[in-house]
C-alpha cells in the first residue's frame, strides 16, 4: 500500500497516538535519516500494550519486572511497525522525537535532530515479519519523497556499543533491495504492480531481488 506523509509530518492511514515524549527540532534542521529500531515489551513478548505505553508515559512499574526500570524514561519514536504491519505514530516528523539517545552519525552528533525514528516490533531472535518490511518499505518510500533523506542508519549504527537494535534478525540486503526496486520509480513501480499478469516479468523481478 502506497503511504503518503502530510505537510505537518502525518502519515495518512497511520494509527496516530500522540506522544508527550517530543519537541521542536533545531532551526532550520533538515530530516536527512531514518533511523530503524526494534523494540518488544515485555522483552521477548510480542502484541501487547507495552510498547505503545512506553512511548506514552503509562507503563505500570508493577506489571512487568521489567518495567521497573523502564517505566520512568521519557522515550518515543516517530513510528511502530508491529507484527501484522499495523503502522502507529506517536510524533508527527516535523518534531523531534526521542529515540535514538546519545548518537552519532558520519561524525554528526545528536541524531535525533536531524532523523526520523522507526521501531520494529521484534527481538534478536526472531526474524521480523513479511509484512513489517512491506510497511517499512512503504514508509521509507514516503518519507523520501517529503524529506530529503539521505541515509538509513541502525540504532546500533548510531549508537555502537550502546545499543544492538535492530539486531542481526534485520534483513538489510532484502529491505535495501525492496527501496531499490521502488526507486526505480513510478513507471517502475507500476510495472511492479502488474507482475503478477506477467510471469516472465515476475520471473525478471524476482532473479533481480535475489541478485541484491
Ligand atoms: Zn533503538
Amino acid at each position: 500500500m502506497k503511504l503518503f506523509v502530510t505537510e505537518e509530518g502525518l502519515v495518512e492511514g497511520a494509527r496516530f497516538i500522540g506522544s508527550p515524549n517530543c519537541d521542536e527540532r533545531p532551526a532550520g534542521c533538515a530530516i536527512e535519516l531514518i533511523v530503524i529500531h526494534s523494540i518488544s515489551l515485555p522483552p521477548g513478548e510480542f502484541g501487547g500494550a507495552g510498547i505503545i505505553e512506553l512511548f506514552t508515559n503509562r507503563l505500570n512499574p508493577v506489571a512487568h519486572p521489567y518495567y521497573a526500570t523502564t517505566a520512568d524514561l521519557k522515550v518515543s519514536a516517530h513510528f511502530l511497525i508491529r507484527r501484522d504491519g499495523e503502522l502507529v505514530q506517536f510524533v508527527p516528523c516535523a518534531k523531534r522525537a526521542w529515540h535514538a539517545g546519545e548518537s552519532s552519525w558520519r561524525g554528526r552528533g545528536r541524531c535525533n535532530d536531524f532523523s526520523i525514528g522507526v521501531e520494529l516490533e521484534g527481538d534478536e531472535r526472531v526474524p521480523f515479519t513479511d509484512a513489517q518490511y512491506e510497511r517499512l518499505a512503504a514508509l521509507t518510500r514516503a518519507l523520501e519523497a517529503r524529506y530529503p533523506i539521505a541515509d538509513i542508519a541502525g540504532h546500533s549504527d548510531v549508537a555502537p556499543g550502546r545499543k544492538s537494535d535492530p539486531g542481526p534478525q534485520f534483513d538489510w540486503a532484502r529491505y535495501r533491495a525492496m527501496l531499490k526496486i521502488s526507486r526505480q520509480g513510478a513507471k517502475a513501480a507500476k510495472e511492479t504492480k502488474k507482475t503478477k499478469l506477467s510471469p516472465r516479468r515476475t520471473q525478471r523481478t524476482r532473479r533481480k531481488t535475489k541478485a541484491k
